[in-house]
């Protein structure tokens, strides 16, 4: 009999949900949480700008982000955490040629159960007091530079907005422990090493120090450090989903001094610039296209002064006065080809289950994503929410499945 029934590697949020999903469904065996921190939830998890939203262009992002909001906003009640749940909507500005593709795909988010309201520029401007959607008041020659056009329209999700994924994790884990009631055991500063692959099966980890721990089964929740175990593990080509490490920037600022500023919704503008209100400031971001993959999440402040603020400041008055108060890097598991979650069971290791290519949308995904593992694990199959379309296999069949709303 080996050690252990399960081994989760990665102490964030998607593993947390894992282990809390299967101690509500009356998982008897014993699982071991290695995490390599000295406290869970220290990734990308406590890096994340923590939005949600439903609004995709594939249906299964709209269905696992339509099923995990809704346990979001009962996370309080049912877990007894409070995890920050802000349901202020999210508001995409449009240049007229995207709003009009969103309009036309108006009936596909109506037949996915995902509400939308189309706002012209006027009804923009109201929801965010103080935002200028025109152009005309940019110096023209600035505007060489900016290449900003007219906001034509809006995209409003009322059901989207944002909430705190390191406290959800903490709750995950907390509950999940104490639902598998003594067999959970969590090793914080423990690193694994590699994975354990024999005669395509995987039977334990190796950590760090050389020790082997054996079980049945092992979920990498590694976040963007998975495929870096997994190649350690000896796993090559298309054994390898197609996610690379991708740094991602957030600032706090002051939020801008006008009347009704702290309510707005997370707001998308040019070049996909994004900002809302976290507490008195004001958190923006903008990825960075050009961003090479690697490890390194070292924040820029010449980034925000030179590829948002430049922008901010013409579109919201008095950004310009907005003091950067605060910035940080995490990394985006960024799965290169279609940018969506790759999960399931790994088709050449039996027992080996991993998560990851989230793309930045893994916290929103965590309640989803964690119950289908925590489901494939010990029943043998998805029941609640059927994700065998983000299986590695849709690479190797070439179907991809791209998402093109990615912020
Ligand atoms: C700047 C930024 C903004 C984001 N904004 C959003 C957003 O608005 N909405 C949203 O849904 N998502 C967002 N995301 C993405 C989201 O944060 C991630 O998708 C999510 O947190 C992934 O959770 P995870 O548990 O898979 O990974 P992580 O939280 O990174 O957890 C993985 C854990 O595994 C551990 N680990 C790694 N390797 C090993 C090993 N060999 N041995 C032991 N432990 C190991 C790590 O230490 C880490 O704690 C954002 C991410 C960033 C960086």
């Amino acid at each position: 009999m080996r050690q252990y029934d399960l081994i989760i590697i990665g102490g964030g949020i998607i593993g947390g949900s894992a282990l809390y999903h299967l101690s509500k469904s009356g998982f008897k065996g014993r699982v071991l949480i290695l995490e390599r921190e000295d406290a869970l939830s220290k990734g990308s998890t406590a890096l994340s700008a923590g939005g949600f939203r439903n609004i995709w262009t594939t249906p299964i992002n709209m269905k696992l982000t339509g099923y995990s909001i809704e346990r979001l906003k009962n996370f309080r009640e049912e877990l007894g955490f409070p995890i920050g749940f802000d349901q202020r909507g999210y508001l995409f500005c449009q240049y007229e040629e995207n709003f009009e593709s969103a309009r036309e795909f108006g009936q596909k988010w109506a037949e996915n159960g995902v509400r939308i309201e189309f706002l012209d520029a006027r009804q923009v401007e109201e929801k965010v007091p103080g935002l200028r959607t025109g152009i005309d008041h940019i110096d023209p020659e600035v505007n060489e530079v900016l290449k900003m056009r007219p906001i034509v329209g809006g995209v409003f999700g009322p059901d989207c907005g944002s909430f705190d994924p390191s406290a959800a994790a903490q709750g995950y884990f907390e509950r999940g422990m104490e639902g598998l009631s003594g067999r959970a055991e969590l090793r914080l500063n423990t690193e694994v090493r590699r994975l354990r692959l024999e005669q395509g099966e995987c039977r334990g980890v190796e950590l760090s120090d050389g020790t082997v721990i054996e079980s049945e089964k092992v979920f990498v929740a590694a976040g963007a450090w998975t495929n870096r175990l997994l190649e350690q593990s000896g796993l090559t080509g298309n054994d390898l989903p197609p996610v690379v490490p991708i740094k991602r920037m957030l600032y706090i600022t002051n939020l801008p001094p006008i009347e009704g500023f702290e309510r707005i919704p997370l707001t998308i503008v040019d070049h996909g610039i994004y900002f809302r209100p976290e507490g008195p400031n004001l958190l923006i971001g903008r990825a960075d296209p050009d961003t090479e993959p690697g490890f390194d999440i070292t924040p820029d402040a010449q980034y925000y002064e030179e590829q948002i603020n430049y922008y901010l400041q013409e579109r919201v008055p008095g950004m310009e006065r907005c003091r950067l108060i605060s910035m940080w890097g995490g990394l985006y598991d960024t799965n290169a080809i279609d940018h969506n979650a790759v999960l399931g069971e790994h088709p050449s290791a039996h027992n080996l289950f991993f998560a990851t290519g989230f793309s930045g949308h893994g916290a929103m995904e965590a309640p989803a994503a964690g119950l289908a593992i925590s489901e494939l694990v010990q029943f043998g199959a998805y029941r609640t929410l059927d994700c065998t379309p983000l299986s590695i296999e849709r690479f190797r069949k070439g179907k991809p499945i791209h998402e093109t709303i990615v912020i």
